[in-house]
């Protein structure tokens, strides 16, 4: 049989096997980390503690091939599935909202004023959208106003949100594919998925426990530190020794700074984009709230979790002055205590902070075009080699689904070379 080497057992490489070995064919997998999960990987507040999300990964119900895979593997009690109601508040003003999508496409729910931005009517909304799905302008900042209230409560967060770039730079043609993926399929594809303990232990866990059932080998600590081309095929450099793939197609679902490095002659060196997360242990606030999420804007922080015991906090594509902020976690405290006036004044003293420097791509439009397709069209690209990752270009922005489509889709043109 057949097998298939893949670099990577993040969600792109889990998502690739699984595919490869429903298909019958026989994926092995390498990682250069002592845990499979690459960005879905947890962390530890103190030694002994359970493993937490390093930051709140927001899966909606509308990303079908996640979906797909935690039907197909995963436990789905282990996921906490929200109404697609988003509270929001203005920190600057003030002000709270709710943007509460109807189930289906008809977007009958912006007549109602409880369900749609405060301070933006009904020709508010559609004008910005339709401003988005007309505009001939490449990004989100020249396409529309970000300083009116359309820009500040609803396109410039959405933004943020979906392609963790800032909105002035974003690019629009990306995010328009997105909005017509989520937003525009109404609150059936909207409903926030949460997992219960961790990203780690809800997604990653029950897939790699899958492919450990049907004996696919993953392969851990054993960094990829060379790809050589031969004229036998694919050569690997690891740490247990080289790896001759001959025939044997080889998928490389890293991510893409290792890409590059690996590769560079080949593969850009793509922009990418920071993630700030702050977590703060809480006085458990009763089994009742499972969890609570309420996006902000006009301050620092952009999304707040809270669940029992634990409030996290987003701050995608953070401004330069937050990343040079010596008490952002009693900064973004402040900004907590605006949507919850319970809590004590002072910032929690084992407040942490996680920096995750190369979150994703910097989702700009020379970014999008750089970014190459699963089996670029570069001269001197190997035969045998296929791309996979959250960055390749699936038409999606780099998330979960992006990730995990990228999988799949390299195990399609891998199964389509052996099986033309
Ligand atoms: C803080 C944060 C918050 C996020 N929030 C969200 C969210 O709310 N919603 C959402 O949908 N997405 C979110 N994302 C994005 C999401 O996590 C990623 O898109 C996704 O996990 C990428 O998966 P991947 O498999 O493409 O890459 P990775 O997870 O980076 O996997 C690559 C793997 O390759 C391995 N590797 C690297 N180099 C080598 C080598 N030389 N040899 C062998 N192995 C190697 C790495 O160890 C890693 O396991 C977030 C990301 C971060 C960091």
């Amino acid at each position: 049989m057949t097998s298939v080497h893949i670099i990577g057992a993040g969600l792109a490489g889990l998502s690739a096997a699984l595919f490869l070995q429903e298909q019958g064919l026989r994926p092995r997998l390498y990682d250069a980390n002592s845990r499979p999960g690459g960005r879905c990987g947890g962390w530890s507040p103190a030694p002994g503690a359970p493993r937490r999300d390093r930051g709140t990964h927001l899966l909606l119900s509308g990303n079908d091939t996640v979906c797909g895979l935690i039907r197909r593997y995963g436990r789905a009690e282990d996921w906490i599935r929200l109404p697609p109601r988003f509270r929001f508040r203005d920190l600057a003003e003030g002000t709270d909202w709710n943007l509460y999508p109807g189930a289906g496409r008809w977007p009958g729910w912006l007549l109602d004023p409880t369900r749609r931005v405060a301070g933006l009517g009904l020709t508010g909304h559609l004008r910005a959208l339709l401003t988005l799905e007309t505009s001939r302008a490449d990004t989100v900042g020249a396409a529309l106003d970000l300083r009116s209230v359309a820009g500040r409560r609803l396109i410039g967060p959405l933004t943020v949100a979906l392609l963790n770039t800032p909105a002035e730079i974003a690019s629009l043609p990306l995010l328009r594919r997105t909005l017509r993926d989520s937003l525009y399929r109404g609150g059936q594809a909207l409903s926030p998925l949460l997992c219960r303990t961790s990203l780690e232990q809800d997604l990653i866990t029950p897939l790699t426990e899958a492919l450990s059932a049907a004996g696919v080998e993953i392969r851990l600590r054993s960094a990829v530190s060379e790809l050589q081309q031969t004229p036998e095929g694919l050569r690997l450099s690891g740490p247990a020794g080289p790896v001759f793939c001959g025939r044997d197609p080889v998928i490389l679902a890293i991510d893409p700074a290792q890409a590059h490095r690996l590769l560079p002659d080949l593969l850009p060196d793509l922009p990418q984009s920071p993630i700030l997360n702050l977590h703060y242990p809480m006085p458990d606030r009763g089994p009742e709230i499972l969890a609570e999420l309420t996006g902000l804007c006009g301050g620092a922080a952009e999304w707040i979790l809270r669940r029992p015991g634990h409030c996290a906090v987003t701050i995608s594509a953070p401004r330069a002055d937050l990343l040079a902020d010596p008490d952002l976690p009693g900064t973004v405290w402040r900004e907590i205590r605006q949507v919850y006036p319970d809590l004590p004044l002072r910032c929690p003293a084992d407040a942490r902070l996680l920096t995750e420097r190369r979150a994703t791509l910097l989702q700009t439009p020379d970014t999008d075009r750089l970014r190459p397709q699963t089996r670029p069209t570069v001269s001197g690209w190997p035969e045998t080699l296929w791309l996979a990752g959250d960055w390749v270009q699936t038409g999606l922005p780099c998330t979960l689904e992006g990730a995990a489509r990228s999988g799949r889709m390299a195990a399609l043109a891998v199964i389509r070379h052996l099986r033309p």
